[in-house]
């Protein structure tokens, strides 16, 4: 079903109906496998595919345990076309494959590898409230997800009439109960004047955050946002780099970082940016990809939320446990994950890379 959210509403968009995904799977001269993925929404698969097959050759033969060092190398072999975007997306694949690999020779699940907080993290269903689902399906969803044991609910709003917003949250607060914790996400559509506005009528519902409430690149427009409500300000998804995220937590912008591993190069540069938003006292709920999210949530030292979307599941094997609004994290070695019979039919095979 086509998917709608802010964008779409307000003409910039048109609804989403696939998610391109690229997996690489880098094989050692014994044979063990490490399988990573990144993915895109919209456009830019063909790209992060025919990016992956120019750079990838430069692993061949390398120590395979060495992953910053060959995360350089990787952007330094499609350096003329920059370090963000879909360049640092296709090298993601290959960088999250290397940490699952490395993750099945230490016989360690990612969450492990990296050092733990917490066995399980806090969850919420995502995708129970987009501006295509009538107000009652959204508050059957919300009770199918209290039901499933998923622990929040979000919806998205910035539709160009906010008083339907509004009357949507409120439906939804009235329906789930005053403890249960609910979300937003304007998806970038309002401009300053509109959130300030909307920010202070959302107040009253008390919300864990709302979620891009302006331009993703705003970091000015968000930090006085951020100073002006009682609010959380989250933000983060559309960003590709560890540096375009610096800038947002330089300035205050956000409450609550929402990177995406695959988005921003990969599981090595998410660490990075784990400790910058650690030093700068933030919460943390990274963007999609919750297979591979849980296990990095579960390594930052405050309470995470990690996204539920069932989006991925047809292409694994593998299922996340929930139980009490949380993901267990997953004690498989590596990332876990094993490719479904159903991807062999949607995969471009590309073996390019064997010497
Ligand atoms: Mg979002």
């Amino acid at each position: 079903m086509p998917i709608s959210d802010a964008k779409v509403l307000t003409g910039r968009q048109k609804p989403m109906t696939e998610v391109a995904m690229l997996f690489a799977e880098v094989t050692t001269e014994h044979g063990l496998v490490g399988l990573g993925f990144s993915y895109s929404k919209r456009a830019g698969g063909p790209a992060q595919f025919a990016h992956a097959r120019e750079v990838a050759p430069v692993l061949v033969g390398e120590d395979p345990n060495d992953i910053a060092r060959l995360w350089t190398k990787l952007v330094w072999a499609g350096a003329s076309v920059g370090r963000s975007g879909a360049a640092t997306q296709a090298i993601a694949a290959l960088d999250n494959a290397l940490w699952d690999l490395k993750g099945k020779r230490a016989g360690l699940s990612l969450s492990k590898l990296l050092g733990a907080h917490h066995d399980s993290v806090r969850c919420y269903n995502t995708s129970g409230g987009f501006l295509h689902t009538p107000i009652g399906g959204v508050l059957d969803n919300a009770t199918r997800s209290i039901e499933a044991g998923l622990g929040g609910i979000k919806i998205k709003v910035g539709q160009p009439d906010g008083a339907l917003d509004l009357a949507r949250v409120k439906a939804l607060r009235e329906h789930v109960g005053d403890d249960f914790p609910i979300m937003v996400d304007a998806n970038q559509q309002w401009d300053r004047a509109t959130a300030i506005r909307m920010g202070r009528a959302l107040e009253e519902f008390d919300l864990v955050w709302i979620e891009e409430p302006l331009d993703a690149y705003d970091a000015v427009g968000h930090a006085d946002l951020a100073a002006r409500l009682d609010t959380p300000i989250a933000s983060g998804e559309m960003l590709t780099s560890v540096r375009e995220h610096k800038e947002l937590i330089d300035a205050r912008s956000v409450d609550i970082v929402q990177p995406d591993a695959p988005r921003i190069g990969g599981i090595t540069q998410f660490m990075r940016l784990l400790a910058l938003a650690d030093e700068a006292g933030l919460d943390l709920a990274p963007h999609f990809a919750m297979e591979l999210h849980v296990h990095l949530a579960s390594t930052y030292p405050r309470q995470p939320w990690v996204e539920h979307f069932e989006w991925l599941e047809p292409l694994f094997n593998e299922r996340i446990q929930i139980a009490d609004g949380r993901m267990i994290v997953p004690s498989a070695a590596g990332i876990g994950l094993t490719l479904s019979d159903r991807v062999t039919g949607w995969t471009v095979a590309d073996d390019l890379v064997t010497e």
